[in-house]
């Protein structure tokens, strides 16, 4: 038996069993750990440690939440829904862009805040 991921050959009774596909025990612990590259937590927790522009002020803890609950938000909808001025909005919306916590993209040929 060999795991499907790296090809390596698995001693008997050590293979695991992840989403049907036969593991061995490095690659099962990999794809069960939470420090994978495509996990948009794990970019930021990495970021948290290399920059202190990583750690998320009130304001922007309450954007990431706004846009969590709605999906997606116009920029003026949202600073009315978090009594913030645009212009605040909109400098704490850049930092959260450069993070990579949220962006914005159009839809319906309008401007929407939406989580990255
Ligand atoms: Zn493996």
């Amino acid at each position: 038996m060999n795991c499907e991921k790296c090809s390596k050959q698995i001693k008997q009774g050590e293979e695991m069993q992840h989403n049907g596909k036969t593991l061995c025990e490095d690659c099962y612990i990999d794809v069960l750990s939470p420090a994978r590259g495509c996990d948009p937590w794990a970019v930021y927790t990495a970021k948290s440690f290399s920059g202190k522009d990583a750690i998320l002020t009130e304001n922007q803890t309450k954007i990431l939440k706004a846009l969590e609950e709605t999906g997606g938000v116009e920029p003026a909808v949202l600073a009315e829904m978090l009594k913030m001025s645009p212009a605040d909005l909109e400098r704490e919306f850049a930092t959260l862009r450069h993070m990579e916590k949220a962006r914005g993209e159009m839809r319906d040929g309008k401007t929407v805040l939406c989580l990255w």
